[in-house]
């Protein structure tokens, strides 16, 4: 008959050289199904490590291991996870349940890892603590149970997965006597049924429960009571009966994991929350800031361009000269020979303007009165609401005629639908309303446009401001793609004319240019200062997976020892890291926009893209999986028993 279990020469070697510790040394041991053996010794004697190599949670340093004839040493991590699934249960001094999972699920444990359906799982679970008396106990959680309760939810757990052999490191060292004696009991019992049970101990009355005594000191047996030939063979089926699925589906692990991830998180829910608070207001930040920076930019764009592409602004003083007070330079025969004399020129409005009272009843104001041409309309594609624009001939015989601003309107007959035909007070000169302008709205520089007044520029400058000059030139030009030409053909003639460049040109398309400009800086800074937020964010993701995996080490290793594979493991925690990305970035994309869309309400510009929200999320779920892996997968690297007994 084969053994089940056979050491030959098995060595441990902790450390090297002086200090090395053989924790074993030439162990030969042969175990048969069926057999219920006691190993042993005192404290130090080399009894665990014996345990962990034949539950082949640590590798020997030397010598051969085979299970069921099979030479595990040729085997791989996650053969050997398997080989221990179907193999073999552990029961551990100190229980090693899962702390956070009630008795139930600690006991599905393992067969999570084998593919057991949940249903069918929870029903096993069940039915093994109602056989070992804690049936009533399986929504507590281990801190709820007292020390016998666990090591039952623990022997419970070991029995899950059906294996053949169950292995016992001091199954009783943290039990009173009277609990001792009923789990071991049991395991005789289970023994009784066919079980093969290893029990490591160092009590005399515990040992004596096992037909077979083996005493190991400092690494060597040094006794062995022997096989008991009747017990193995009237038990030798026990092993035979593993029939577990070999693998479970990958969308059940998916499945399954994605349970475990949120049970993980909702018990950790504190530190969970503040994974997600720092994705959330990272993601939240580059989107709401950056949405803020786009709306800025388009709304002057877009005010830029509603005054048209196609407008030169000629001004007095030099280029580059910053204009001061009343610049005596441009006079209204210059912009008759910009009409008369340049191409491409469709329509020339002189301008006079100025700031002046305006008076009617006893409502006055101070608004922009704008002395301009006849084409003022035309030219600046601004239409009249009420009324009429002023003609040639009001200009020529300095009228007193006045068009006037929706703002203007509103705040001087608030009352009354159409002030055409009244007058009102410039200065102390009466003027006749002849039209009311549609409202135009403010203009990219922030001033009100509809707060202006328009008279014939010569009324203007003859009865307004006393004076033969203008404050400005707008010229439409036909073909907006020879406005550059045009520009310096204006620029050439009044060169001409004035001897000197005492004025400027400038068209619209390099207002434009010069506020994208702006407007881009003022978008980089904001983009900048979330980058930061979600740069934090990702910092403390990074550290809270971190934190997690590492104080999970033990978790990792209880896992290992009840069946799971590493990609289990990496399974287990990439999922939780996942999940938490993906409802932080979630909710931070939806808060992002939230708070853009508030925001908005409030008058602030805003322009979502969906750039900046793709790339938040995808920033934020990257640092999440990056950072939940790499820990996960140096864990997952660990040997069981390394695992097992971190802290
Ligand atoms: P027992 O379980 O019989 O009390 P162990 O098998 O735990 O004894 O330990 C046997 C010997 O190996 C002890 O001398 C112990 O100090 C040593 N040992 C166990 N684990 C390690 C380890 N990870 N590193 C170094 N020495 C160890
Ligand atoms: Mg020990």
């Amino acid at each position: 008959m084969q053994p089940l279990i056979k050491l030959e020469n098995i060595n441990r070697y902790y450390g090297s050289g002086d200090v090395i510790v053989k924790a074993l040394d030439g162990v030969n041991l042969e175990i048969y199904p069926g057999e219920f053996v006691a190993i042993m010794g005192q404290s130090g004697s080399g009894k665990s490590t014996l345990m962990n190599i034949m539950g082949m949670l640590d590798r020997a340093s030397g010598g051969s291991y085979l299970v069921s004839g099979k030479d595990v040493s040729a085997l791989n991590a996650d053969e050997l996870a398997l080989l221990r699934r179907d193999t073999f249960g552990f029961i551990f001094q100190r229980y090693n349940l899962l702390a956070t999972a009630d008795a139930s699920e600690n006991v599905q444990v393992p067969a999570l890892y084998a593919g057991m359906g949940s249903a069918e799982r929870r029903d096993r679970a069940q039915k093994l603590l109602t056989d070992l008396g804690i049936g009533d106990r399986s929504d507590h959680r281990p801190n709820q149970l007292s020390g016998g309760q666990q090591q039952r939810v623990a022997v419970a757990r070991a029995l899950m997965n059906d294996p053949p052999v169950l292995l016992a490191d001091e199954p009783t060292g943290a039990l009173d006597s009277k609990s001792s004696e009923e789990v071991m009991a049991l395991l005789q019992e289970l023994n009784d049924k066919g079980r093969t049970v290893i029990v490591i101990t160092h009590e005399e009355e515990v040992a004596h429960y096992a037909q077979r005594q083996i005493r190991i000191e400092d690494g060597h047996i040094i006794s062995d009571s022997g096989v008991d030939k009747d017990k193995r063979t009237a038990s030798a089926q026990a092993n035979a009966n593993n029939d577990h699925n070999e693998s479970s589906s990958l969308t059940m692990e998916a499945i399954e994991s994605a349970k475990m991830a949120l049970k993980a998180l909702r018990v950790n829910i504190f530190r969970t929350a503040l994974t997600l608070l720092g994705i959330i207001i990272g993601v939240a930040a580059v989107i709401t800031m950056l949405a803020i920076g786009e709306g800025s930019k388009q709304n002057v764009l877009n005010q830029i361009s509603s005054m048209g592409t196609n407008l030169l602004n000629i001004r007095p003083g030099a280029p580059g000269m910053r204009p001061s007070g009343d610049m005596a330079t441009l006079v209204p025969s210059d912009a008759t020979a910009i009409l008369d004399q340049v191409n491409n020129v469709a329509y020339v409005v002189p301008q006079r303007s100025g700031s002046k009272t305006l008076r009617l009843g006893n409502i006055d104001d101070s608004v922009t009165v704008e002395g301009v041409g006849v084409n003022f309309p035309q030219a600046r594609d601004w239409a009249i609401d009420q009324g009429v624009f002023f003609s040639q001939d009001d200009l020529k015989s300095y009228a007193s005629v006045v068009v006037i601003g929706a703002t203007v309107a509103e705040n001087f007959f608030p009352y009354e639908d159409n002030p055409v035909g009244s007058f009102i007070l410039i200065g102390n000169i009466p003027f006749e309303i002849i039209g009311v302008m549609e409202a135009k709205g403010a203009a990219p520089w922030g001033s009100d446009q509809d707060d202006t007044v328009w008279v014939p520029y010569t009324t203007s400058l003859v009865r307004l401001f006393g004076s033969n000059y203008l404050s400005g030139i707008t010229v439409k030009v036909e073909d907006v793609d020879l406005v550059e030409q045009t520009e310096s053909d204006i620029t050439a003639l009044l060169k001409a004319r004035h001897q000197v460049e005492d004025f400027s040109v400038r068209n619209t398309a390099s207002f434009l240019e010069m506020a994208t400009e702006t407007q881009n800086t003022l978008t980089i800074l904001l983009g900048a200062v979330a980058a930061i937020s979600l740069l934090v964010g990702g910092i403390g993701v990074m550290n809270i997976m971190l934190v997690s995996v590492v104080e999970r080490t033990r978790e990792i290793g209880i896992r290992m020892a009840t069946g799971a594979r590493r990609r289990d493991i990496m399974l287990q925690f990439n999922t939780e890291a996942a999940v938490v990305c993906t409802i932080g970035g979630l909710i931070g994309v939806i808060l992002g926009f939230s708070a853009g869309f508030g925001l908005s309400l409030f008058g602030v510009n805003i322009a979502f893209t969906a750039g900046p929200a793709i790339l938040a999320f995808s920033c934020a779920v990257g640092t999440g999986l990056l950072f939940g892996y790499l820990p996960a997968r140096k864990a997952a690297h660990l040997d069981p028993v390394v695992a097992l007994s971190s802290e």
